[in-house]
């Protein structure tokens, strides 16, 4: 991945009457990269990828693409190819049909389209599938159709808006490395709109988390996760999200904590249940109230067991292996001091340097 911008968004915003769908964004997409852009429904991933697609245009600030602006670009003057959730295929026209469509849209002649939709039907399986009805395939097989009719003009950049959302849950980790293979294969940028953090992370190579039409966080998926920038970026990424406690309960000598932060918050997955780790974090003295078993771990959902009657707080505990023996009963558990998070007044993460 070569660190060249091929698309930049300087202070794009978009607005629909007085409404704000997109407020100023300031993004980079490099050249081969795979982006993923991230965020709960209505928070303006969909507004961001169709300016990008020509489908929109932006209300103020100015997108360029290889160098040049392209906000009064007309879509189909930009080599910005998107695929839908819907993937709205031709419903009328076989498989070849609707690979082929768009070299001739460009007018590439016979012999030479025929040839390129007869490397993409092989290049994605779907050759024995050729001159059949769109109709009258699986949702895999659409899948696989709409990729190679984006792909057959060996666009620079595709544009994906939750295409695997319609597939069941093993289709769609099968297509996520169909995607990554092409995408490090063709060596073409990728920018793929989704609310699934695990398709995000095990393909992107950066994500953007959104939130309110505005960008929370842009970054590399691990660094996202290790080092969340606000309180919103801590619950969205991670499942179950992190525990957040108040700063006031969690039960630490005065001053161990700066006055800066409000929020402590620590991973489910982070929180240690081992006895043998006895000494090395903050305390907390729990019940088990219910242990979901999911093969290779367990959730345990706890609550604190206070001295003075308070009720106890909340906290998800995540383990390995099978943790139902310790339903009903009464655990303590650790916080490692290494593994927390801290949140100032505004919900913005605070770096406290803690003796570790
Ligand atoms: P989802 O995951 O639900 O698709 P999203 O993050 O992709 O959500 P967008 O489709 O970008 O969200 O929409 C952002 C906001 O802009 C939403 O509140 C939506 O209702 C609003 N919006 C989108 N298109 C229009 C439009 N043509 N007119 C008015 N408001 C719109």
């Amino acid at each position: 991945m070569t660190k060249q911008p091929l698309v930049v968004f300087e202070d794009v915003t978009k607005r629909y009457g007085t409404f704000t769908a997109v407020s100023p964004i300031n993004l980079e997409i490099y050249k081969g990269e795979f982006l993923a852009i991230m965020g709960s429904s209505g928070c303006g991933k969909t507004t961001t990828l169709r300016m990008l697609a020509g489908l929109e245009t932006p209300s103020d600030g100015e997108i360029r693409l290889a160098g040049k602006r392209i906000n009064d670009l007309p879509t189909w003057q930009r080599d910005t190819p998107m695929v839908w959730q819907s993937l709205a295929l031709f419903p009328f026209l076989t498989v070849r049909e609707n690979i082929e469509f768009s070299l001739r849209m460009r007018g590439v002649e016979r012999a030479e389209r025929s040839a390129r939709v007869d490397k993409w039907l092989d290049r994605m399986q779907i050759t024995e599938f050729a001159e059949r009805n769109v109709a009258h395939l699986s949702g895999g097989q659409r899948q696989r159709v709409a990729l190679a009719r984006s792909l057959v003009t060996e666009p620079e950049i595709l544009l994906m808006d939750e295409p695997l959302s319609a597939l069941d849950a093993h289709l769609k980790v099968r297509m996520q490395t169909v995607l990554s293979n092409l995408q490090r294969e063709l060596g073409i940028t990728f920018v793929y709109v989704t609310h699934s953090q695990s398709e995000a992370f095990s393909m992107a190579d950066r994500v953007v988390i959104m939130s309110a039409g505005r960008v929370q966080q842009i970054g590399r998926p691990q660094e996202v996760y290790d080092r969340p920038a606000s309180l919103f970026v801590a619950t969205f990424i991670g499942a179950p999200p992190m525990n957040l406690f108040d700063v006031a309960d969690v039960p630490v000598p005065a001053g161990t904590f700066p006055s800066s932060v409000a929020t402590v918050g620590v991973r489910p997955e982070d929180i240690m249940l081992r006895t043998d780790v006895e000494g090395k974090g903050i305390r907390l003295d729990c019940s088990v109230s219910l242990v979901e078993t999911l093969g290779a771990d367990s959730v345990l959902h706890l609550r604190t067991v206070s001295q003075d009657g308070r009720p106890g707080l909340p906290v998800i505990a995540r383990m390995g292996g099978n943790a139902r023996e310790w339903e009903g009963r009464t655990m303590p558990i650790w916080l490692p001091p290494s593994r927390l998070h801290f949140f100032d007044q505004s919900g913005l993460r605070a770096e406290i340097p803690l003796s570790r």
